[in-house]
């Protein structure tokens, strides 16, 4: 039964509360953050912060942000747009875009947001099954006429980076503007900024939660045409960084950016050894560019409650097109890979009896 008043918007019967199935664990290795902690300069910066930051208004539009971002990405300030999350980003763009009844295409399995964020909007979500290359099916999303057409680089949950090849055709031949997700870009040194800074329907959507390890901040961006980014501003309104955000944004911009590269090639390396030990166990992981590893495991779903019974959390993706169930597992320091390992080798014993 609906539980919708009668005064609410309609299409919101339809929209579920995200629920990522995140409850408290011992050692969550779920959400793909950085896993070592805070950039110094950021924990100083929070720790010395004037009490004038909180208790005025912050900048409309993260001015000062949009140009340390800029020389972060290798852009022009006036083209960047910044927001609360990526989610902010891909929401407001989602609005800046579409009209009502729009469709936004996009390659499936993929950021588990992206259907929401377009019901949200009162969009119509196309979801395309990737090819077995896993990469995106471009001729059915064509086909689709899309309005937005999202794609993700590396791939959440895959891992597999976009190619060039593809992303080119698509800006090409595609009927509206282009989203390329770039949440986890660091840890794959692959991008489209370049093409964002040359044509102008590509929208790349990139974030701090992730390599910079400031997910609790919410610090996302936008990185496309002048034009482009003005219209998703304006979707997105002013005063939306705020100001704590933004004064440990610039302060891991302007200097902790050694250490986030430092980390990056920490999460890269264990990425590897992990990918080595599942190998080792009979299993086959896919190939990943970003900081964790997808791996497809039989019932994973049970084996995911098995872990969770040993205080360790991994995501469970059922059914995953051409793989079949799979477990996510995000990378972070090598005492915890091996925790994760240790209660691996149990859950999957009591689940499957060891065998992959
Ligand atoms: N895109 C992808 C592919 C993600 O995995 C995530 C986070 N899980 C996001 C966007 C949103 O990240 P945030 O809003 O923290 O920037």
């Amino acid at each position: 039964m609906s539980d919708r008043l009668a005064f609410a918007r309609a299409l919101y019967d339809g929209v579920p509360l995200y629920d990522p199935k995140r409850t408290p664990v011992d050692l969550d290795l779920t959400d793909n953050t950085n896993l070592w902690g805070l950039p110094p300069t950021a924990e100083r910066t929070l720790r010395e912060l004037a009490v004038s930051r909180v208790t005025r208004y912050p900048s409309l539009y993260a001015t000062e942000l949009k140009q340390e971002l800029a020389h972060f990405v290798d852009a022009t300030p006036a083209c960047i747009v910044t927001g609360c999350g990526s989610d902010d980003v891909l929401d407001s763009a989602m609005r800046a875009f579409g009209e009502p009844g729009s469709v936004v295409a996009g390659s499936e399995p993929s950021f588990a947001m992206i259907p929401i964020f377009a019901q949200m909007n009162g969009l119509q979500y196309v979801g395309v099954t990737e090819r077995p290359d896993h990469q995106p099916d471009l001729d059915a999303l064509l086909a689709a006429n899309p309005r937005i057409l999202y794609l993700c680089s590396p791939n959440n949950p895959t891992g597999a980076v976009l190619k060039r090849e593809t992303l080119e055709r698509a800006v090409r031949e595609a009927p509206g503007v282009v989203f390329v997700d770039e949440a986890y870009a660091e840890f794959s040194g692959v991008s489209a900024v370049d093409l964002a800074m040359r044509v102008d329907n590509l929208l790349v959507i990139r974030t701090m939660s992730k390599a910079f390890g400031l997910a609790g901040l919410r610090v996302g961006y936008g990185i496309g045409a002048t034009q482009l980014v003005r219209d998703v501003e304006k979707s997105r309104g002013p005063y939306k960084l705020n100001a704590v955000a933004e004064q440990m944004a610039l302060a891991a911009l302007r200097f902790d950016t050694p250490w986030v590269r430092d980390h990056v090639a920490l999460a890269v390396r264990n990425r590897e050894c992990l990918a080595n030990e599942l190998r080792a166990r009979g299993y086959a992981p896919l190939a990943s560019h970003a900081n964790y590893v997808c791996v497809p495991v039989p019932r994973a779903v049970e084996v995911g409650q098995a872990l969770r019974a040993r205080g360790v959390a991994a995501r469970p993706f059922p059914g995953l097109p051409h793989v079949g169930d799979t477990l996510r597992i995000s990378v972070g320091p090598w005492e915890l890979m091996e925790r994760f390992l240790t209660a691996f080798d149990d859950a999957t014993r009591d689940v499957n009896g060891g065998a992959p």
